[in-house]
């Protein structure tokens, strides 16, 4: 396999971020964004530390709010929501997942569609879903300009996902859609599953179980996009064992280096989306 390094399409992104929000310094906007957070489970950390770090080089003013875990739906949903009304606050991020006494959904439809910059409310869900103007969830955007920027021919393939989650197998299918790829989504009660992906031109993998998927699961010349990430003995790898990458002719994006970045120069891209729609005072959402 050919490896698919998300580093060549973060430093365009990062290129049309810096030019917009220098045109938008201009004009005396510099674009915002809240992260919420709840509790103090460290399991978050590093994808927090990629986000922070990210919105310093981009010049983006980045605030945290943090929550004790015992933290109520109403509490939380009065802190977004306060947010939401803020005129000066352009991108609201609500890190996941929320304890289980807490409904993440309606904490979700607290954040103004308009900001909701890794599409998580039921509006920007529905949106999507409807082919409308919104901002899809990070990771499955990733995936799509990923496999967009490496030039995959969409229209008619074969696309399997693997995986029905809200934040990535679901936002993934309607994205591929979107391109005119006939999609299979796949999860856990899938039958012959490697029966299935072998068929694939373009394979999602985004299950949750590190290293999993061997050479059985893929055709020689499909592009493989890893959405998995997990720390094995001080190792970061993905869903696809490693040693797919020594077979084959197609694409597979490597863990770390693949999707990850990308979805988080995304994040950075959407807030400064919503900045320029705000000054443009266009807002269609
Ligand atoms: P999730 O909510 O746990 O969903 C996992 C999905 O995989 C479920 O739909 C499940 O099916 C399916 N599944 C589980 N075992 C399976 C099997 N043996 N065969 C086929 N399908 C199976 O996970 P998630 O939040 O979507 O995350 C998936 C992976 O992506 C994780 O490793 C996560 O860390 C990673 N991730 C990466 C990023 C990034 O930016 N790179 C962002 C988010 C998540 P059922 O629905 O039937 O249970």
């Amino acid at each position: 396999m050919i490896p698919l390094f998300g580093a060549d399409l973060v430093a365009r992104i990062r290129d049309d971020i810096a030019l917009d929000v220098e045109a938008l310094g201009a004009k005396g906007i510099r674009p915002r964004l809240v992260v919420f957070l709840v509790g103090d489970d460290d399991s978050g950390a590093s994808y927090r530390k990629s986000i922070v770090k990210a919105a310093e080089r981009s010049d983006i003013e980045y605030e945290e709010r943090f929550f004790p875990v015992s933290v109520s739906t109403a509490e939380l949903v009065k802190a977004v929501a306060e947010q939401s009304h803020d005129p000066m606050m352009h991108g609201i991020l609500l890190q996941t997942p929320l304890p289980p006494h807490i409904d993440a959904n309606i904490v979700a439809d607290a954040i103004d569609p308009s900001k909701d910059i890794d599409g998580l409310g039921s509006c920007s869900v529905g949106r999507l879903q409807l082919g409308l103007d919104c901002f899809p969830p990070a990771t499955a955007e990733a995936v799509v300009r990923l496999a967009e920027f490496a030039e995959f021919p969409f229209r008619g393939a074969h696309a399997v996902v693997l995986g029905r989650s809200n934040i990535v197998g679901k936002p993934c299918a309607a994205l591929l859609l979107q391109r005119n790829a006939t999609v299979t989504i796949c999860h856990s009660r899938t039958r012959d599953l490697w029966a299935v992906t072998q068929k694939a031109d373009l394979v999602v993998v985004g299950v949750g179980k590190a290293e999993f998927f061997g050479k059985k699961y893929f055709r020689p010349d499909a592009f493989i996009i890893d959405v998995g990430i997990h720390v094995v003995e001080g190792r970061l790898v993905g869903d696809v064992d490693g040693s797919v990458m020594k077979f084959g002719t197609g694409r597979l994006t490597p863990v770390p280096g693949g999707v990850g970045p990308v979805t988080t120069a995304l994040l950075m891209e959407h807030v400064v989306t919503a900045a320029k729609r705000v000054e443009m005072s266009s807002k269609v959402f």
